[in-house]
């Protein structure tokens, strides 16, 4: 394998080994774009119609797996194994999801609320890292056939709202995929660099950047100067795209056929056909087509009609990001359309008036963050001079958690000075003291990254387990000094610790480690995944036990033989070192115990009110 050839004191890559793609992983579509003769070039197909990747993965019965086109027309007749919209999980809990689960066609697991997310296609479990893994492979070996060569790095952009959390995910996800992930990219960044905006340290500008996509719209204000962009502001709504304007036409459509009385046509199917309506309304004033003997029609008169409602919602959303960032209309210098549904004629026009100036629409609206992100990984290859960097972080700092497993809290190629905290609590019912274990690395196990040093957090009053707030905070100066707080929110109890993390490790260390992190990928993501379904396992076996102790005066013996039979199976799982049996067996205990559960609360609560009568 190669060696990566890094400048770590600007974070850039040696000339030697200069390329780096840019890749746009979208929620409907992705693509991937790269520098050749100093202009991004879009990477397309093999037979070079269409740069865009759909985001959607299929899992075959026979176990081969397809992504994009092939997968997309699996979506009508195998809903289960074909998953899209992985985008909407990244760094997600099932909590955070809860409210629309039921637009999934595939199954998501929901037997731990509070922990990231799992989509279960059979026996398997999937993370939503793996699954933009699928994604960002594919659109890795679309580079690699049309250069004829292998490729490591890449820049991956992100919507400017994503937390560090789904920041973190789609670091891992490249990471998993076998790319060297530079640099987390903020999606208007990348589509003003695509502009030319921003890229020269004269640039003083305020933008907004609009982006109108499948399924999502969005709204970036940014601040350019010397170089760099800081979003103030960002608005939106993440179930508002050209997925609705679709289903609007559908509604229509199915109102006229209703009258006409024909019988219903099949809607998902209906849908596809909206969609060329949509795009073929783009460009011309009418569309015509029959479907099973049905003629359908639209004009761009009723289109214009049926998305205004739409239309007015992103505008609100302009209204209020410029109100948040305390800037007037007449204050932004220029607007950037970005995504699919801002070819829409009316979309651009009803936009350029809200700002009253013309829009940028010169470049293909679905290409301009890939060919951004391009750009930002030719800077960093060191390909543009003129432009500078700043200083990073080479390698991510974080913490030791449950299981010896790695948690980032500083990522690498962050600018310095950062700060970055995080919260977290006990395990154990009145713990009083805290290990805090610093390191630095990028592998998932503490054990092969590089141990900065070790302190404790003493005196945490005595509170039952779950229930105490620690806050880890790292702060890292300009001069690499990097000091770490230890914090009980709760008791204000706190500590803290300074270190230089670049103390006593050298360029080549630095270089070995990362490879090590992409060469391990794989099996650290399978280990990192175990551990955490052990985890998980010990706890569901805990709380199994505490339930019968606790319910055993109306529980039948049947239901406590079969608790304790589900539970031991989980425990022998657990001994083993397969995660989706773990996995399934948590899943197993979980539907058994949960309406169980349910009638332990009944049986409380009636018992407390008992309990009240006879006072
Ligand atoms: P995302 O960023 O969410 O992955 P894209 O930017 O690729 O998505 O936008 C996809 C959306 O753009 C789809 O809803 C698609 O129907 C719409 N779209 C693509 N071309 C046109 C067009 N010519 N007119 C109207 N909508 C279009
Ligand atoms: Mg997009």
């Amino acid at each position: 394998m190669a060696k990566i050839a890094i400048d770590l004191k600007s974070g850039s890559i040696k000339k030697e080994d200069n390329l780096i793609i840019g890749i746009d992983l979208g929620t409907t579509n992705s693509l991937v774009a790269h520098i050749v003769d100093g202009e991004p070039v879009i990477v397309r197909d093999p037979a070079g119609k269409t740069g865009l990747v759909p985001s959607i993965i299929h899992f075959a019965l026979d176990g081969s797996i397809q992504v994009g086109n092939d997968a997309r027309e699996h979506l009508v007749d195998e809903p289960g194994r074909t998953i899209f919209s992985v985008k909407r999980l990244m760094g997600k809990s099932y909590n955070d999801i809860a409210a629309f689960e039921h637009q999934f066609g595939y199954q998501i697991l929901n037997d731990d609320q509070d922990r990231l997310v799992k989509v279960r296609v059979d026996d398997s479990f999937y993370t939503p890292i793996e699954l933009s893994a699928h994604i960002l492979r594919a659109l890795k070996e679309r580079v690699e056939q049309s250069l004829a060569k292998s490729v490591e790095k890449a820049v991956i952009t992100v919507p400017a709202y994503f937390n560090d959390a789904q920041r973190q995910a789609t670091r891992d996800a490249g990471r998993l995929a076998g790319l060297d992930v530079l640099r987390i990219v903020n999606e208007p960044t990348a589509a003003s660099l695509a502009y030319g905006i921003g890229l020269t340290p004269e640039d003083h500008k305020t933008i907004a950047v609009y982006d109108l996509g499948g399924g999502t719209f969005d709204v970036s204000i940014l601040r350019i100067e010397d170089g760099v962009f800081e979003v103030l502001s960002t608005n939106g709504d993440t179930f508002l795209g050209g997925d609705d304007l679709d289903q609007a036409i559908v509604e229509h459509w199915v109102k006229q056929i209703g009258q006409g009385g024909h019988s219903l046509p099949d809607r998902q199917r209906l849908r596809l056909e909206a969609e060329q309506a949509k795009k073929v309304l783009s460009a011309e004033r009418r569309f015509f087509t029959e479907y099973q003997g049905i003629p359908l029609e639209l004009t761009r008169d009723e289109l214009e009609a049926l998305i205004a409602p739409f239309v007015d919602r992103t505008l609100e959303s302009c209204r209020a990001a410029l109100s948040d960032a305390g800037l007037k209309t007449d204050m932004i210098d220029e607007v950037i359309m970005v995504g699919g549904s801002t070819r829409i004629p009316l979309v651009k026009q009803r936009v350029s008036d809200f700002f009253q100036r013309p829009v940028h629409d010169e470049l293909n609206p679905d290409e301009v963050v890939a060919a951004g992100a391009a750009i930002q990984a030719d800077i960093l290859a060191g390909n543009r001079k003129d432009l500078l960097l700043l200083d990073i972080t080479p390698l991510s700092l974080g913490i030791e958690t449950v299981g010896g497993l790695m948690d980032v809290i500083i990522p690498r190629n962050t600018k310095v000075p950062c700060g970055y905290a995080r919260n977290y609590t006990t395990s154990v019912d009145g713990q009083k003291n805290l290990k805090v274990a610093v390191y630095q690395g990028e592998r998932d196990l503490v054990e092969n990254n590089r141990k900065l040093a070790e302190f404790i957090l003493r005196d945490i009053p005595p509170m039952p387990a779950g229930i105490p707030k620690l806050e880890i905070r790292f702060q890292l100066n300009a001069d690499g000094i990097l000091q770490v707080f230890a914090k009980e929110l709760r008791s204000e109890t706190m500590t803290s610790i300074e270190i230089r993390p670049q103390y006593g490790i050298d360029e080549e260390e630095m270089a070995r480690m990362l490879l090590d992190s992409i060469r391990f990928a794989e099996q650290d993501m399978q280990l990192k995944a175990l551990t955490e379904a052990r985890t998980e396992g010990r706890m569901m076996v805990q709380s199994a036990d505490k339930f019968i102790d606790q319910n055993t005066s109306w529980l039948s013996e049947e239901e406590i033989a079969r608790i304790r039979e589900l539970s031991a199976e989980l425990h022998s799982a657990i001994q083993g070192d397969q995660k989706d049996i773990i996995q399934s067996r948590i899943e197993s205990l979980n539907e058994f115990t949960t309406p169980l559960a349910h009638r332990a609360m009944e049986v409380h609560v009636a018992g407390a009110m008992k309990g009240q009568v006879i006072k």
